[in-house]
């Protein structure tokens, strides 16, 4: 007879896996760069890493490094995490930005109080390195 096992609550912090399409991101991560990806077809950047344009269905595209400023589009203050992990850190802000780089890019929101978000404000990225392999993107005030 066997069980089906139940995976208890766990504090482990959830990292991404860089699949083929989206390595050239987190490699730049780790090398503190945005690397944002333009299809070869029509030239128009995208993110989140994927393997077609959505503008031209093209299968082929290189990646750039990209200028890390820009501007709150919006956010949402984390009571609860859906993450165990996050539990800690809540509330924490969660910034969706509007990239001067043509593309928006959500990441926790780092030494902003609440009371002084507003849309349009300015930000830039930064990085966090976490082990050897993988660096993550949050946003600070510009
Ligand atoms: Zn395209």
């Amino acid at each position: 007879m066997s069980t089906t096992p139940v995976a208890a609550p766990t504090s482990e912090r959830p990292l991404p896996i860089p699949t083929r399409e989206s390595q050239p991101y987190w490699d730049g991560m780790r090398e503190g760069r945005l690397m944002l990806q333009h299809c070869a077809g029509c030239g128009k950047v995208r993110h989140y890493p994927r393997p077609v344009c959505p503008h031209c269905f093209s299968m082929e595209s290189t990646f750039k490094k990209a200028p890390t400023g820009g501007t709150i589009h919006t956010w949402t203050v984390c009571h609860h995490p859906f993450n165990f992990f996050f539990k800690a850190s809540a509330p924490y802000i969660v910034a969706l930005v509007d990239m001067d780089a043509g593309v928006r890019v959500n990441a926790p929101l780092r030494g902003v109080n609440e009371a002084d978000l507003k849309i349009g404000k300015r930000v830039r990225l930064d990085f966090e390195p976490v082990n050897k392999e993988v660096t993550l993107p949050f946003f600070v005030s510009d």
